[in-house]
């Protein structure tokens, strides 16, 4: 079952998550938006706010995702980066100077800040994005580049490398579903760099990722050991019970206390599994996404588990019998 509905179902849902059509529709089902709720929990600063106090109240970090992929104008662009501008001010307010990980932090996808622009995309991300983590500093807030599809990944790594010239705290996000990705672990390992590391979450083909479910999950093990005997900070990203459980085995052989790693699941996924962790002294970090752009981010979390889709389903049907 877990092996036909990676096969069958998730292409498909992950086709749906860039169809403008199909988004129209599902942000015009009430239901929808009561499902949404259980993974992105609103759409307003004021509304995610709430949900940061309420994590870090629980002594869980955050990093805060304003949600927006692929602008297709550079308006589009700089409406993103006054989001995260105005997020980072009230994040401010509870920021942290002092040196070790910061509890508080937003992750960017570079696709929203202007990557894809037809003339000078990657020059616009890079300056949009500096402008973000110039204010992060400030503010004493950390930044991470999330990952989006591989035809991104050589020009997002190519703006983090550029970025990380003057703001070294800098992380990004590695696929470990991508084969290219152990040769980029080795790279930002070497370089001190703090590294998100997940599965990846698009629909890529097989010629540069793997498919299988045990061959992801085999790169993903062995690019934490390359990232945990590195000099960076590897942010283990993953529900994954197996790749969980390989953690504290890997931080002993490579000496690493709890501080010098972290944690990090998405926002209502595992909730309970996050406090455990956290309450045995681990830093956990969770993933809070919000805004009105949340189709593309809620379909991907869709398609990555049958009961996900599940729930879904079931409370379109209870609607329907209750129309
Ligand atoms: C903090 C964070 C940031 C991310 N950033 C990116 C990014 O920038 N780019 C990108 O492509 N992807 C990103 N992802 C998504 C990631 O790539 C995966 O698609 C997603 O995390 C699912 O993979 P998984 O490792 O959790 O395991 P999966 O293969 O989805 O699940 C493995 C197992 O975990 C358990 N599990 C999973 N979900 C649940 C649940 N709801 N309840 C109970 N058990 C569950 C089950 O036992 C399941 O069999 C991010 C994920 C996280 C956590």
């Amino acid at each position: 079952m877990p092996e036909l509905f990676a096969r069958v179902a998730r292409p498909a849902i992950l086709a749906a998550s860039r169809s403008e059509v199909l988004r129209r529709s599902a942000e015009r089902i009430p239901v929808t938006r009561k499902v949404v709720d259980r993974f992105v929990p609103g759409e307003t600063a004021v509304e995610v706010l709430k949900s940061v106090e309420r994590l870090r109240n629980s002594g869980r970090f955050v990093s805060v995702d304003h949600l927006g992929e692929d602008v297709t104008d550079a308006d589009a662009a700089n409406a993103t980066v006054t989001a995260y501008l105005g997020l980072l001010d009230a994040l401010g307010q509870r920021g942290d100077t002092a040196a070790g990980p910061k509890p508080l932090e937003v992750s960017l996808k570079l696709s929203a800040l202007g990557q894809a622009l037809p003339r000078d995309g990657e020059k616009i991300a890079l300056e949009n994005a500096h402008t973000i983590c110039a204010k992060a500093r400030d503010v004493g807030v950390w930044v991470t580049v999330d990952a989006e599809d591989h035809t991104t990944t050589d020009s997002t790594l190519s703006i983090v490398r550029e970025l990380r010239a003057e703001f070294d705290w800098l992380g990004t996000v590695l696929q470990a579903y991508l084969r290219r990705t152990r040769a980029d672990c080795a790279e930002f390992a070497a370089a001190g760099a703090r590294i998100r590391l997940c599965k990846g979450a698009y629909d890529e083909p097989a010629s540069v990722a793997f498919r299988g479910r045990d061959e992801v999950t085999d790169s993903y093990l062995m690019c934490l050991r390359i990232l945990m005997a590195g000099r960076g900070y590897p942010m283990v990203a993953s529900h994954d019970p197996e790749i969980i459980a390989a953690v504290p085995g890997l931080a002993r052989e490579y000496r690493r206390s709890a501080a010098d790693f972290e944690y990090q699941m998405l926002y209502g996924i595992r909730d309970a599994e996050q406090l455990r962790l956290a309450g045995e002294g681990n830093h956990v970090r969770v993933y809070v996404p919000f805004g009105a752009q949340w189709y593309g981010y809620f379909v991907r979390r869709l398609a990555e588990r049958p009961a996900n889709l599940t729930f879904f389903l079931r409370a379109l049907a209870e609607r329907r019998k209750s129309v």
